[in-house]
């Protein structure tokens, strides 16, 4: 069985585009108790984008806080503030912020519409009812979230993405220019992020010319981003993010991503920093992918934290192992069908004490 994927259906691409937002949002207003809630990432309080948002009317402008990466308990609170602003459902959700900000907008906009926890439908294709409209404006390029059919969330149980269709973004707004004032280190760990995706996708045993195209093509970006400097690099790096983002889509990540699960879910390690650490013991098996890391690291003297599991107890390292050798389709990917011979626990345990 072939996947028969959605993509995106609307996108803007361009320097300034951003002005265009309230054009976009135009024909969504319908009827006098209409209203879009914008949720926009806390770093731009008192910002120059805060005053360019184009707020009309019954408008809610809903700051959202990103220290921590989504939980589904912030979710479902900020899904109440929205029926408790008003009885009628926003027509549109406009997320404006990074990875973080993204998914916090696709998961609220899913459940607006669907009843319970936003923790009942972490995994695949559980959401039963369509999204309310929604919208992403990147304002930090990597994770590919713009075009994902998912939105990563921290639950009681399990960090786990609610994958479906209706995930997907109605329209993306891709304005480089709000990637200015990223903090560097934060811009490159979120940058390889996207050259990692590049990276397992391409490496992997479930590659195709769909997967192939889209991720030579964003590998090929960040090289001209991380190593050449580009001075159109802002604009290259919310490229090479979103083919990052298709070639994943038809291909899957691998064992960088699977084990930064696990640094995450025990560590609360973000992701970006997170597939960095990561991705740099693994030269084994990415050999030419973590040499040009380094090499874009050293070029940018970027830190990477070192000894993060000195103190763990064996249990915690345990569930790191648990979660990260849980994600089976991204090892198979990685190493193929014949990959639990290839990753055992011990090999897994000695990676993480070496992070
Ligand atoms: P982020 O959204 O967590 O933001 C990182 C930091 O950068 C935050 O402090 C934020 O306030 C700040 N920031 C963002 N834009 C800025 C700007 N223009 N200027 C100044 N500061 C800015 O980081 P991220 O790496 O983009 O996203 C990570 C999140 O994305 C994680 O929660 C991860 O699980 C998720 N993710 C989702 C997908 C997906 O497909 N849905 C894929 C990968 C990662
Ligand atoms: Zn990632």
């Amino acid at each position: 069985m072939y996947r028969n994927f959605r993509i995106v259906p609307n996108i803007i691409f361009g320097r300034g585009s951003f002005n265009q937002l309230d054009d976009v949002l135009k024909d969504r207003r319908v009827g006098a108790d209409s209203y879009m809630v914008f949720v926009v990432d806390d770093v731009f309080t008192g910002k120059g984008l805060e005053g360019r948002i184009p707020l009309r009317g019954k408008d809610l402008l809903l700051w959202v806080n990103v220290d921590d990466e989504p939980k589904t308990k912030y979710i479902d609170e900020l899904v109440a503030r929205i029926r408790a602003y008003s009885p009628v459902t926003p027509a549109g959700i406009i997320g404006i912020g990074g990875g973080s900000a993204m998914d916090i907008a696709k998961a609220v906009s899913l459940m607006l519409n669907n009843p319970g926890s936003s923790a009942d439908y972490q995994g695949w294709d559980l959401i039963q009812n369509p999204a309310v409209y929604h919208v992403a404006v990147p304002t930090l390029s990597g994770t590919g979230a713009e075009i994902s059919r998912t939105c990563i969330l921290t639950g009681p149980e399990k960090k786990l993405g609610i994958n479906s269709d209706y995930t997907l973004f109605d329209q993306i707004l891709l304005d480089p220019e709000l990637l200015a004032g990223v903090p560097k280190n934060q811009w490159f760990y979120t940058g390889m992020d996207c050259f990692i995706h590049d990276v397992e996708s391409l490496h992997g045993t479930f590659i195709n010319e769909f997967s192939k195209a889209y991720g030579e093509k964003s590998r090929d970006l960040c090289r001209q981003v991380f190593i050449e400097d580009s001075p159109e690099k802002d604009d290259k790096l919310m490229m090479a993010s979103y083919f990052g983002g298709m070639s994943i889509a038809y291909s899957q990540v691998g064992a960088c991503h699977a084990l930064s699960y696990g640094l995450s879910f025990v560590l609360g390690i973000h992701h970006g920093i997170g597939c960095c650490i990561a991705f740099d013991q693994l030269e084994d098996i990415y050999p030419e992918g973590v040499r040009e890391f380094r090499q874009m690291m050293e070029k940018h003297d970027i830190p990477l934290p070192r000894n993060l599991t000195k103190d763990l107890d064996s249990a915690s390292l345990e569930k790191m192992v648990t979660t990260a050798l849980g994600l089976v389709p991204l090892w198979e990917n990685c190493l193929g069908p014949d990959w639990a011979n290839i990753m055992t626990r011990d090999r897994a345990m000695e990676l993480y004490r070496r992070m």
